[in-house]
């Protein structure tokens, strides 16, 4: 039934939009990957369990699940898709460089990252708190005045932080499993990040503890290519969030990975 739906929409569309290229237009972002007949996705290995691998090197978590629900919608299977590993600070550049057709990576729309991309409608709201070793001293982004905090660089966290807390001595990394290391290890006093990434490593390890406070909130959107030739591919994605989410598959995906 709903491959029968997304037909009728992405036939209407292509219709509507004029699918092939026609002299003197871009052609589009969507046709380009029905043409292809595969769909590549850059996602998170390193954000439990939103983006991670398991041992067999599998693509799991809820932006695979995702993208894979998009690749049925668009090209009628979930299997054509192909996931290239992005991290906060270069899903933007592997976007642009063609590497990936879209990003799915718990990324957040905030207005600066709008001035040079598009995105789809919010798929999950997550909010920025502090992860600390059990035990610690440190309850509030207050009690880090003067202290030492971990980021992943790319990542609103780092933003903010910078902006908000400049009296916080910021330490740095690529991924969220060398954050996680470095606050094992006493690195730093806290990880900054979004509350389900810490969860994350929260439900893993006993002797770390996410603490309550809630700072930000934080969009996670499929990320797009700004430019007319996202439109139709954006069209088609938010329509396939909106379908999986009224139909209930959304939901079941995020208690599979216990995210609230
Ligand atoms: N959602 C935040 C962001 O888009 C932090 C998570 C991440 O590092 O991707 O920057």
């Amino acid at each position: 039934m709903l491959k029968k739906i997304l037909t009728v929409f992405l036939l209407v569309m292509f219709i509507c939009c004029g699918c092939g290229k026609k002299k003197g237009t871009v052609e589009s972002d969507l046709n380009k990957i029905v043409k292809k007949g595969v769909l590549t996705v850059g996602v998170r290995a390193d954000a439990y369990p939103f983006g991670y691998k398991d041992e067999k090197g599998k693509y799991l978590g809820y932006d695979p699940a995702i993208a894979r629900l998009i690749a049925r919608g668009i090209l009628g299977d979930e299997k054509k898709v192909k996931f290239v590993t992005v991290t906060a600070s270069d899903r933007m550049m592997k976007l642009y460089s063609g590497d990936v057709d879209i990003v799915i990576a718990t990324m957040s729309v905030t207005p600066k990252r709008r001035q040079i991309l598009d995105f789809s409608d919010p798929y999950y709201i997550a909010g920025q708190a502090l992860l600390v070793k059990k035990g610690s001293r440190v309850r509030s982004l207050q009690d880090l005045d003067k202290k030492r905090a971990i980021i992943v660089f790319g990542s609103t966290s780092e933003n903010s932080l910078r902006k908000a807390m400049p009296t916080i001595g910021i330490v740095g990394y690529k991924t969220y499993e060398e954050a996680y290391r470095a606050l094992k290890k006493g690195k730093a006093e806290a990880i900054v990040s979004d509350d389900t990434i810490l969860l994350g490593m929260a439900l893993k390890d006993p002797t770390v503890e996410l603490l309550p406070k809630r700072y930000t909130r934080e969009p996670y959107a499929v990320a797009f290519r700004k430019g007319k030739e996202s439109k139709d591919l954006i069209r088609a994605v938010n329509f396939i969030i909106e379908t999986e989410n009224k139909n209930g598959n959304l939901k079941k995906i995020r208690e599979n990975y216990s995210i609230k």
